[in-house]
Parts: structure tokens; sequence; C-alpha cells
């Protein structure tokens, strides 16, 4: 008999919605994780999110509303912001509203519905070691802090929810179809301050602003994220390619300097570093009673990093599968699997279709976004449509009209248009997804062609 039936790695976003969603339906769950209790939640982040992930969670899980208390301010739309600092998209519409909210508030928020539903909550306690019982994972070796020998617990299933190290699943054995590392090119670095700005007002504190500038922060942009007419939030991140340079030093090189508020007075709430996938989610996230949700699932939106309402769907989509596998007494890999399904539907199609316009963003110059925004050849309304269905639509005549407009960047539209059918392939690709383990090699023989082509369109 297991100690637990779950017990999840991790109470960020995902693994507390994982035992939330768990609990909620009877089981007995644990829920680790290394930092203090007071300290979950507290994560070098850009704190904004999108209210569409959470109408989502509540039909989905009864997740309640967001209390005000955890609001900073609320978001009404996005600023895209050109290398040239003159020209600006902006995005705004029903898929924008959200919230800049305070980060460390809301974890302790998700970790107290988890408790409050029935969770027990190990804090200060280290998940080190998978464990397996003929071949198959039973529990997890843990340590906590203010003990010098470690304790083997064990579970029906075991949840990494570890974030971006995604530190049980590299300890999945030889032969797992689970990919067990994440390639560097598929990381995005960052270094991101907050500031209480008592000498300076953001008169817009509604509107997230997003830098891009390609010599600076490659694959990636500056984020300027008020969190009130005195409050913001500012950081960059990057992609990790070979030679990138450390975060810290370009926010200091080039931040600094170049936003009037960063030369008045600010006082620092919080300064801190991190990294993100930002890739397709891993191929499969389930082995034989084991799963992964949120960053250790690779679950973060390609193109922006966003990544805590789609960690959250998965913790959600992971719980009612595993809640449905413990019913039926089989938590094999096979039962479980129906949890990649859900997550693919759900968000993954749209991050693979995202990651392909991932490798388009990288390989632009400065010189190709400011011609575009100048030229009005991308508009507000086709980014929005990129970045919510994962799906790079130009009307006919509108496009003719900016193909002619666009004359002199024909190389760069004809980019464009065999990227658009790269991200089609690929989300019929993933309507595809195999409905049972055996048709992954399969699938994946056709994955890997698209992503090369991505690469080098
Ligand atoms: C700089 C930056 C800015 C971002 N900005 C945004 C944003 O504005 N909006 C947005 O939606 N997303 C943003 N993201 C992404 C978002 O923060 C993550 O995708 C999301 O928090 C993932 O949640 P998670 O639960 O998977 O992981 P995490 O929130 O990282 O939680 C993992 C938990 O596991 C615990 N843990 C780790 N190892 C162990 C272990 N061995 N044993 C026990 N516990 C362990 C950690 O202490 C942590 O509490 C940003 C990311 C970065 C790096």
């Amino acid at each position: 008999m297991a100690d637990y039936d779950v017990i999840v790695a991790g109470a960020g976003s995902a693994g507390a919605i994982a035992a939330y969603t768990l609990a909620k339906r009877g089981h007995q769950v644990l829920l680790i994780d290394r930092k203090t209790r007071e300290m979950i939640g507290h994560k070098t982040c850009g704190d904004a999110l999108g209210a569409h992930h959470i109408r989502y969670l509540k039909e989905l899980i009864g997740l309640p509303d967001i209390p005000s208390s955890i609001v900073e301010h609320p978001v009404n739309g996005i600023d895209l912001i050109a290398p040239d600092l003159e020209h600006r998209l902006t995005l705004a519409g029903p898929t924008t509203d959200g919230y800049s909210f305070n980060r460390h508030k809301f974890g302790q928020w998700l970790l107290g519905l988890a408790e409050e539903a029935g969770a027990d909550v190990m804090a200060s306690t280290r998940a080190k070691r998978l464990l397996f019982d003929d071949h198959r994972v039973s529990g997890v070796r843990v340590r906590a802090d203010d003990s010098e020998t470690d304790r083997d617990l064990t579970a029906r299933i075991v949840v990494d929810a570890t974030g971006a190290p995604g530190v049980l699943r590299r300890q999945l054995p030889d032969g797992t179809m689970v990919e067990r590392t994440v390639a560097k090119e598929d990381q995005m670095v960052a270094w991101r301050e907050v500031y209480h700005t008592p000498d300076y007002t953001f008169e817009t504190p509604d509107l997230l602003e997003i830098y891009w500038n390609q010599e600076w922060t490659k694959g990636g942009y500056t984020w300027v994220f008020p969190q009130g007419p005195h409050r913001v939030n500012v950081g960059l991140g990057y992609m990790m390619l070979p030679g990138h340079r450390p975060p810290q030093r370009v926010y200091d090189e080039f931040v600094r300097p170049n936003w009037d508020f960063m030369r008045t007075r600010l006082e620092t709430i919080d300064a801190s570093g991190g990294i993100a996938p930002v890739r397709r989610p891993l191929d499969t996230m389930v082995e034989h009673n084991f799963m992964l949700v949120g960053d250790a699932a690779c679950q973060v939106n390609p193109v922006h990093g966003g990544g805590i309402g789609s960690s959250m769907r998965g913790g959600a989509h992971a719980g009612i599968v595993a809640s449905e596998a413990l019913e039926e007494g089989d938590t094999s890999l096979e039962r479980l699997w129906p949890y990649n399904i859900r997550y693919m539907e759900s968000y993954g199609v749209k991050q693979a279709s995202l990651d392909i316009f991932r490798w388009f963003l990288l390989n632009v110059t400065n010189d190709d976004i400011n011609f575009a925004f100048e030229k009005g050849i991308v508009k507000g309304s086709d980014l929005l449509e990129v970045s919510m269905t994962g799906k790079l639509v130009l009307g006919a005549g509108e496009k003719f009209r900016r193909l002619v407009s666009g004359i002199g960047k024909v190389p760069l539209l004809m980019r464009v248009n065999r990227v658009a059918k790269l991200m089609e392939q690929i989300k019929v690709l993933y309507e595809e997804y195999p409905t049972s383990p055996e048709g992954l090699p399969a699938w994946r023989e056709r994955l890997g062609p698209i992503y090369e082509a991505a690469k080098n369109a």
C-alpha cells in the first residue's frame, strides 16, 4: 500500500493546481516544495497573466476568481514597440485583458487552495530521487532541510512539477520516450527587477509594453509591465544561444541607460534572474506512474514566454486524468496517455505552432522589424491572432496591399508565407497526435522535418 495516491514535487503554479484538482476529487495528495512555506510562490517572473486562462480553469476545475488583494493592476492591452522606438502596435481585445499581480501572493493563494481542498503540504523539503519498483516509478526520496537523513515516500503516481530544471524528469530510465533534457537553444535566460517609482508616474498602467531589439535581446524582448502608477516590473529575456551574455549585464548596459524612469529614484522590491523553456511541450509528458506538468513539461508559450496560465492548464488536465486512472486502478503509461491528448488540444498545439514562429522571429533583423512596423505589413490584429491561436493568416486583398507596400523586402515576405505554411502543417500534425504510446515514434518522424524546415525558413 503506497503512502499517498499522488506525490507532487514542486508547489509552483503547475504543482499547486495539480494537487488542488486531485485533492478536490478526494485523493490523498502530498505536495512537496524545497522552499519554506512562506517563500512558496516567490519567483522571477513578469507577473502578468491573461484572464482567459482563469476563465478556462474556472470552467474546467472550478478555480475561484483571483482575489483582488493579489492583483496589483488590471491589464487591458499590450504595446509592441519596434527597435527604432518610433513605431508601435497596440494589441487590445477580449483576449488581452488580464492582471499584473503579486506573484508571491498568487503562489500563496494557490498553495492555500490545494491545502483547503485536502492536500498535505511538506515545505522546506527537497525531492531528491525517483524511486522505482520493478522498473516503474514508485515514489520519491526526500530530504527535509532540518533533517540529516533521507526519507522514502511511496505513491501510485508521482508528478514532476519542479519547474525548468525538471529534477525528476532527468532521472527517468534509459528507454523512456520522455525527453529527459531540454536543448539550450530551446531555453530563455532572463533578468528582471521590480521597483517602486515614487518620482515617476506610469500614465497608462493598464498597458504592458514589449520592446523588440534583436541586437540586445535576440529572439526575446525587454518588458516594461507597470503594476500601478508608481510600481513596475521590468526585465529582459533572450534565447540561450551559444555565446549569449549574462542577462544581468545586458540589463545594466541596455535597460538602465535607455528608459526614462530608470533615471529617477527607484526603490527596488526584487531583482533576480531565471530561465524558462520556450519550445513545444515535451512530445510525451507521461510514464508508468509518472506525469510532468508546467515548466518541467515545457508548457510555456514559446513567443512571449508566459507559462503561468498554461502550467495551470497542465496541472489541471494532469490532475483530472490522474484521478480517473486512480479510480480505475490503472496508472500505467497507457492509462495516463490521455493527459497528453488533453494538453495538446488545450494549449500544446498552439505552443507547437508558435515554436515555428519563434524560429522565424529569431532570424529577423531590427531593420526587418522596423520596416514591417513602418509599412503596416504586420498589424496588431495579425499578431494577436498568431499569439492566441497559433495561426498566421493574412487576408487575400489585404495581403496583396501589404505585399505591394512591402516591395523592397520581398524575401522577408516570402519567408513569412513559408512560415505560415509550416505553422499550418504543425497544427494538422498535432490534430493527429497519437491516441496511444505506440503511435508516438511514427508521429515524431513527421514532426522532425517540419521543425528542421522552420529553423531554416
Ligand atoms: C524571467 C521570467 C519571466 C516570466 N514572466 C512571466 C509572465 O509575466 N507571465 C507568465 O505567465 N509567465 C511568465 N514566466 C513563466 C512562468 O513563470 C513559468 O512558466 C511558471 O511559473 C511555471 O510554473 P511551474 O509551476 O511549472 O514552475 P515554478 O513556478 O518554477 O515552480 C516549481 C517549484 O518547484 C520547486 N522545486 C524545484 N525543485 C524542487 C525539488 N527538487 N524538490 C522540491 N521542490 C522543488 C520550486 O521551489 C518551485 O516552487 C516567466 C518566466 C521567467 C523566467
